[in-house]
């Protein structure tokens, strides 16, 4: 099969490795240097344009937001042919998806949104987990390409209900983050060892991935790893927050996170990794985990 896919950035650069161990893929990217790499590493073959791209039986977007992938679509339109699925795994926005897959319906394609969850490791290891807006067909048809770049594939519903799921999910997470450092610092500030709270936290009723996973390294290590931008978690709540006040639905506890979320990117900046939150609350007590 030949496949299109479009963003090299830290999630699409190794799905776009994968693809090619089965594959014919054509990779795309903004910054042409990482396409001519991915081209001499993994064997695929540089876009010499976006219209290069779109002569494929499927094509995939992996950027940050959908604003990105609407422009992107903008470009390719006059180059895209009847029946290539397009695939986009970005984690956007489930009302800009509905239009972009109208947009593409017009023209005899079908569209589907399939955001993943797993981080970098995840990508690197083909292990994501991927949810799927879409037709059962297209679902279908999605699978038997992403199968490549993940271990679980869920159809989780029509055209932007991957979109909706993923940035629910990355809410509970954020809050999660938040309310853990939150408790961990005041067990710290009781004079608790920073260790033993996590010991029992993670023994117990309190314990889940920020607790297990990722605040042991940075508050114990002290060691602050770039593994998921800020600004793309920030963009995941407030989307999930923008959905709740569609809905008219009571949402307190995800207003509140998303509001603690921008406050913390308009601290730390485009550059800083989504766990540095625990920082900022932190600062908010004029402390500090060191
Ligand atoms: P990166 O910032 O690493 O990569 C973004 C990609 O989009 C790059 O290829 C970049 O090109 C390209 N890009 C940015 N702006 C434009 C533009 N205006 N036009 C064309 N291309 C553009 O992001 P990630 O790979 O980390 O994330 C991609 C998506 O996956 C996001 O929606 C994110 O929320 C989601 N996600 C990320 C996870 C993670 O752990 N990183 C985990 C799960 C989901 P260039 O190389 O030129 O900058």
């Amino acid at each position: 099969m030949k496949i299109g896919f479009i963003g090299l950035g830290a999630m699409g650069y190794p799905m776009a490795r994968h693809l090619a161990k089965e594959h014919e893929v054509i990779v795309w990217n903004r910054t042409r240097e990482k396409a001519e790499r991915h081209a001499r590493e993994h064997g695929t073959k540089m876009a010499k344009d976006l219209a290069d791209v779109a002569n494929a039986d499927a094509v995939i977007t992996m950027l940050p937001t959908s604003k990105e992938v609407d422009e992107i679509v903008d470009k390719l339109m006059p180059h895209l042919k009847k029946g290539t699925l397009f695939i986009d795994a970005t984690s956007g926005d489930p009302n800009t998806s509905r239009e972009t897959a109208k947009r593409l319906a017009a023209r005899g394609l079908e569209f589907v949104d399939a955001p993943v969850t797993g981080a970098v490791v995840g990508a690197e290891n083909a292990t994501l987990t991927i949810m799927i807006g879409g037709s059962p067909e297209a679902f279908e048809r999605a699978k038997e390409i992403l199968r490549l770049c993940g271990k679980t594939i869920i159809h989780v519903g029509p055209v932007g209900s991957g979109h909706a799921i993923k940035v629910l999910t990355n809410s509970i997470m954020g809050a999660t983050v938040w309310i853990t450092s939150e408790c961990l610092l005041l067990a710290k500030q009781l004079g608790i060892d920073i260790k033993t709270a996590l010991a029992v936290t993670n023994a117990g009723s309190g314990r889940s991935n920020a607790s297990e996973n990722l605040l042991p390294k940075r508050l114990v290590e002290h060691q602050w790893p770039l593994v998921f931008k800020l600004a793309h978690h920030d963009k995941d709540i407030r989307i999930a927050a923008s959905l709740a006040h569609q809905q008219h639905a009571s949402t307190p506890m995800l207003a509140l996170t998303s509001q603690l979320f921008t406050a913390a990117l308009h601290e730390l900046g485009e550059g800083a990794d989504y766990i540095e939150v625990a920082k900022i609350v932190a600062k908010m007590n004029g402390t500090s985990w060191d």
